[in-house]
């Protein structure tokens, strides 16, 4: 799409949990001088506002109401995205573990999925977009010009989520590998755009290539698209 002379494209980058997407979305976003959405950010945003008034994921009705009065900001900054729910940032509390075991639960619901997408799509309308997620290529921007499926093996994500924690955080490595395979496994088996590879997505496995790598293979193949896009 032309904008003013300038030519972008929206890319698609989905995936299991731990495959390097959100590093790789955010440089390939910065080369590009394009927007990083990270979507996850948004169902978690939603587990937390829902656990700290007490809802569970399986109120729908209730849910329903709740999300969608909910005020949910992404703001890019020089670091990376900043959330905010109902004003108040919120950028670390989306990331403990209370909210990151129990967010594939809220995030199978209808309808949080369906005013999620709406927002998200609302995002994507001027082109420019890195957006990352696990039904991005598939439900939210089926159009995107570009759409990339990221992934690794379990053992191999479990271990870099290990090597990033803290004594403050420590959990075993095997409680880690089981915690993501069923995490993987409700986003994969629910019923409504749950994690799948899209038929025209290029299917990259991070398992044995370094993020730069893949930031570097991204890049190129949105730059080899746009020019055909160009014409
Ligand atoms: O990407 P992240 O690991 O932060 O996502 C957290 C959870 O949010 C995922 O495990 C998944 O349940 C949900 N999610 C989703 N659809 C997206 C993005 C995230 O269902 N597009």
């Amino acid at each position: 799409m032309l904008v003013h002379g300038v030519s972008r494209i929206n890319i698609a980058i989905d995936g299991p949990a731990g495959a390097g997407k959100s590093t790789v979305a955010r440089q390939v976003a910065s080369k590009l001088g394009y927007v990083y959405v990270d979507t996850g950010s948004m169902y978690r945003a939603v587990t937390l506002y829902a656990q700290r008034n007490g809802v569970s994921a399986n109120q729908s009705s209730t849910l329903q109401q709740m999300v969608e009065q909910l005020e949910i900001e992404l703001i890019p900054t020089s670091v990376g995205q900043m959330i905010l729910l109902q004003q108040e940032d919120v950028t670390a509390l989306i990331r403990t573990r209370e909210v990151t075991t129990e967010v594939s639960h809220y995030a199978s619901n209808e309808h949080v999925r369906s005013h999620l997408s709406k927002l998200q799509r609302e995002l994507a309308i001027n082109k420019g977009i890195v957006m990352d997620g696990r039904d991005i290529g598939t439900h939210v921007l089926p159009d995107a010009e570009l759409k990339i499926f990221l992934t690794a093996s379990v053992q191999e994500r479990a271990l870099r989520r290990y090597k990033e924690l803290t004594s403050d955080n420590y959990i075993p490595l095997e409680q880690l590998e089981a915690e993501i395979a069923t995490r993987d496994k409700l986003d994969e088996t629910r019923e409504i755009a749950p994690l799948i590879q899209a038929d025209d997505a290029i299917l990259i496995d991070s398992s044995y290539i370094g993020i730069d790598e893949v930031t570097d293979l991204i890049v190129s193949l949105s730059q080899k698209k746009l020019a055909e896009v160009m014409g």
